[in-house]
């Protein structure tokens, strides 16, 4: 069953994203975390993918890891990344080949060193078209089942000179073909709560599965404001810096994602998105937390 399948279920999804490893000692890390996570029953496990062709090659290589020692559907990012429309149709005929079913088509970050995105000269340069694209490529090998998921954006579309347009192009996706959304990190409900409403009001009907990310040093709460733009609470970065040990910070950091977990699902949020880093411990004591392992 496809995700938008699961979906359709109305019980609320658990799902993990994971990221390809760079070196072999990492490698066993994510086989252990996959090995721990699989035992939760995740609906789904994401794999990102990074803007050059190794850590492209190998995030195919998770997902067929994936497939083959856990049977948990893995749900395949893509991007638009400096790469041109005919790799990419390559790139998604190998997935069918190897029986995916669920695509994250995204624009993608730029490359490592890049400041500003620029598309492939015979490249896409918007999400939407990726959508169109797998379906598209899917169509022409007859391959029917297939669901095609997109970002979203809570704490972007807060900000009011972009609010109609995250809705903007959030429309485009769906019309694409984009049957879910995965939200980007955010820490606010009602950031949630505004996008998905407004959303709603113009017509906007996939159903949109908020990311949360516990968080469990400092050093991370600012890379990953480094990396989305979104600011971690200054309330969680105190509590991760008065936190006497590692331990302490990890819990301090699970405790805050489960809080918001919690009343995303109460919102009515679909599931339930956890960014892992690879690592375990945090992600299953949120889990643990929320009451969703082993459903
Ligand atoms: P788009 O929807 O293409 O939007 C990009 C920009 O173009 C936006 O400013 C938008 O407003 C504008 N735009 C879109 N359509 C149009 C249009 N028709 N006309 C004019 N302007 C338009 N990055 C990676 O590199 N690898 C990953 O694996 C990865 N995984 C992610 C997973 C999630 C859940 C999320 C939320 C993000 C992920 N990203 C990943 C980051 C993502 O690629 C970036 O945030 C990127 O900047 C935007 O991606 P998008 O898919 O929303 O792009």
């Amino acid at each position: 069953m496809t995700i938008a399948g699961l979906l359709r279920h109305g019980r609320p999804t658990l799902s993990y994203e994971l990221f390809p490893p760079r070196t072999p000692a990492a490698e066993e890390t994510l086989r252990a975390t996959m090995r721990v996570l699989a035992d939760t029953r995740p609906d789904f496990m994401s794999i990102t993918y990074g803007a050059s062709g190794t850590t492209r090659s190998t995030s195919r290589g998770v997902v067929q890891m994936l497939a083959e020692a856990h049977t948990i559907p893995p749900l395949a990012h893509l991007t638009c990344v400096d790469q041109s429309r005919d790799e990419l149709v390559t790139v998604i005929e190998e997935y069918l080949a190897e029986g995916v079913l669920d695509f994250l088509a995204l624009r993608g970050d730029p490359p490592r060193g890049a400041t500003d995105w620029s598309p492939h000269p015979d490249g896409l340069h918007y999400a939407s078209q990726l959508v169109g694209l797998v379906h598209e490529v899917a169509r022409a090998h007859g391959v029917s089942d297939i669901c095609v998921g997109v970002a979203a954006f809570p704490a972007t579309h807060a900000m009011p000179r972009w609010r109609q347009s995250s809705i903007d192009v959030l429309r485009y996706k769906q019309h694409a073909g984009a049957a879910f959304a995965i939200t980007q990190v955010f820490y606010e409900v009602e950031q949630y709560t505004a996008l998905v409403e407004d959303a709603a009001a113009q017509g906007i009907t996939m159903p949109i599965i908020p990311e949360v990310m516990p968080i469990v040093s400092s050093r991370r709460a600012a890379r990953a404001s480094e990396l989305t733009g979104v600011p971690t609470p200054a309330e969680l970065v105190n509590a991760l810096e008065a936190a006497e040990s590692d331990d302490a910070a990890r819990a301090a950091g699970v405790a805050h994602a489960a809080r918001l977990s919690r009343e995303l699902l109460e919102a009515g949020a679909p599931g339930i998105h956890v960014i892992t880093f690879n690592q375990s411990a945090a992600a299953l004591e949120l889990v643990d937390a929320m009451g969703l392992a082993a459903r």
